[in-house]
């Protein structure tokens, strides 16, 4: 169920009363990021008049809102793009969003002729003017001369000449990597009613030598505290108690009217009224102050969670790929959060087998996982990207000893966390429940550590999905925790 942030507008009670409608199914790939952008596009498709559905088949209009951070996430997405591709003979639209098409931009259309709408992050703004354009367009006359070359078949035969026709209308909306637009709308279509996201910052303007994003997803730009401040309080005058705050560098935030620090704005956040836990992901080690702890010290409300990717353990190899810190500045970082009077949950992201990384160099990041005891590591194979400049590095490792690498780090984290996990037994932790798991009899509860604690409850009836209700742990597995509800 969709909970938009505004009362329903004329339009939307239109379609809540059963007028047909054009309907679309929206398929997301990748980070937070892109789920919470493809909430405000729900949110944006619905206000026009469509309806969404769960299916290919059930749709007019069909988007993928793609991801590019590695080459797997990237095929990905064409392979749905081939998989439907005989769909356009019903008269199906297809559209690519996000960051395969902000970096594949028109390449798309050649290489999937059946899209038709190609649109990167910053221009979502525009997406009601390019489904106006979709809908009815008068074609181009540069796609009429190329159809009237390219449709008809070798046979002679003029098939679907008018759905091929209707098909190749092409409408493109990339950005431009200096636009200081953010995607902005009161019409999110947030699916948890509970829980939300809020994207306080978009861009990157790190350029780290392995990443796409500074050019897939344009220059970094913060949105003023006063409007993420009227969108929290909005939320919690909706409902919700938990808000996570988005960003690819979420505490490199400026606030553009310079009223607000990251901290500041945290903590501002932590003081809505209503609003019981506050997340933010990602942070980065570069703009990591000791203020951040300092304000999850003063308010409780502020989760003790902090993820916070290191990417390597060796010096050597983080200045090959361009963080600008080294082993011991980020250690730093983590005193500061080992000193917090809240114990800190500290996760993190390594990338294994970047070019020129040494046995040694692993090594260290091996050393660094056990000096810091992360309760959770998002780990991945070095996957060459388009224009980054780690492409033209040498000593490119062999894709079966990033392998090798991948597994050995995973095994180590492993034996981390159970141990870690294992410390918890006997506490009482506050939860939110998020669920119910049928098949175990199990409620699925979430820690303000951000650890899953599955548990169980006297009365099926009770507890309500979205409350707070304290657990105590009874046992723990490598990425969750047991526990009973205390009553
Ligand atoms: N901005 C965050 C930071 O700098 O820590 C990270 C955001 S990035 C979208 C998420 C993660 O993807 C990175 O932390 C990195 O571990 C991983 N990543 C990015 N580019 C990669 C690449 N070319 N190959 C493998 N992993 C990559
Ligand atoms: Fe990519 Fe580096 Fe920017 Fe993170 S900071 S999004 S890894 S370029």
């Amino acid at each position: 169920m969709w909970q938009t942030l505004l009362p329903l507008t004329p339009r939307y009670t239109g379609f809540m009363s059963g007028v047909p409608h054009k309907t679309f199914y929206l398929e997301t790939f990748g980070c937070q990021m892109n789920v919470h952008d493809s909430e405000k596009v729900v949110g944006t498709l619905i206000q026009e008049g469509y309806q969404q559905v769960q299916t290919v088949e059930q749709a007019d209009l069909i988007l993928y809102n793609t991801c590019s951070i590695r080459d797997k996430a990237e095929q990905k997405v064409f392979h749905r793009l081939a998989d439907f591709k005989k769909l356009q003979a019903q008269g199906k639209k297809f559209g690519v969003l996000g960051c395969v098409a902000q970096q594949e931009g028109e390449k798309i259309f050649e290489r999937a002729p059946h899209v038709s709408l190609v649109c990167g992050s910053a221009s979502y703004t525009n997406l009601p003017q390019m489904l106006a354009q979709l809908e009815g367009a008068p074609m181009p006359s540069s796609d009429i001369q190329r159809l009237n070359s390219e449709v008809l078949t070798p046979a002679g035969n003029s098939r679907s000449r008018k759905s091929e026709a209707e098909s190749l209308i092409r409408i493109t909306g990339l950005d431009d990597r200096q636009t200081d637009k953010c995607f902005e709308t009161e019409f999110t279509a947030r699916t948890n009613p509970h829980r939300g996201y809020i994207t306080i910052i978009e861009g990157c303007d790190k350029f780290c030598a392995y990443c796409v994003v500074p050019f897939t997803r344009g220059k970094e730009r913060s949105r003023t505290s006063k409007s993420v401040l009227n969108e929290a309080r909005q939320m919690a005058d909706l409902g919700y108690t938990e808000i996570q705050l988005l960003g690819q560098n979420v505490n490199s935030y400026r606030d553009p009217a310079e009223s607000k620090s990251f901290a500041e704005l945290l903590a501002a956040i932590g003081e809505v009224p209503g609003i019981k836990r506050v997340r933010f992901m990602t942070s980065h080690p570069r703009d990591f102050g000791r203020d951040i702890v300092c304000a999850i010290d003063a308010v409780p409300t502020l989760c003790d969670h902090v993820h916070l990717p290191v990417q390597s353990g060796s010096t050597r190899v983080l200045d090959a790929m361009q963080r600008l810190y080294t082993r011991d500045q980020y250690l730093e970082r983590i005193t500061w959060m080992k000193s917090a009077q809240r114990e800190i949950s500290i996760t993190t992201d390594v990338i294994v087998g970047f070019p020129g990384e040494t046995e040694a160099d692993f090594a260290e990041t091996l050393d660094l996982l056990e000096q810091v005891g992360y309760d959770s590591v998002f780990s991945f194979k070095y996957s060459p990207r388009p224009n980054t400049p780690a492409l033209s590095l040498e000593d490119a490792i062999p894709e079966a000893e990033k392998s090798r690498r991948l597994e050995a780090l995973m095994a180590k984290q492993r034996e981390i966390q159970i141990a870690r996990y294992k410390r918890y037994i006997g506490n009482e932790c506050e939860v939110m429940v998020e669920g119910h798991n049928e098949a175990r009899g199990q409620w699925i509860g979430r820690t303000s550590h951000n650890k899953t604690l599955n548990f169980t409850a006297p009365d099926p009836a009770f507890p309500k999905v979205g409350s707070y209700v304290n657990v105590r742990v009874t046992g723990s597995f490598p990425n969750s925790l047991l526990g009973e509800i205390v009553v």
